[in-house]
């Protein structure tokens, strides 16, 4: 399992992670986003890791060692 966060002062609703892994990221209604769940299993973890670093704005952040 991992950890995912987001920092949503730096969030600026590009959406890139919504489309990498909609599955874990969703936008709220204002434009921010928002987890679909803060927690990801091993078997989902290639996506969200990509998800995170798709991010322009570097918001969101994944601890691996956290569960
Ligand atoms: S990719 Fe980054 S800036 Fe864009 S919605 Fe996701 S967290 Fe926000």
């Amino acid at each position: 399992m991992a950890k995912i966060t987001a920092d949503l002062h730096k969030c600026q609703g590009y959406a890139n992670c919504v489309v990498t892994d909609p599955d874990t990221f969703d936008l709220d209604d204002d434009g921010k986003v928002m987890l679909v769940r803060a927690h990801v299993a091993a078997a989902d973890l290639a996506r969200a890791d990509e998800a995170v670093r798709s991010c322009p704005a570097a918001a969101l952040m994944l601890d691996t060692s956290r569960s």
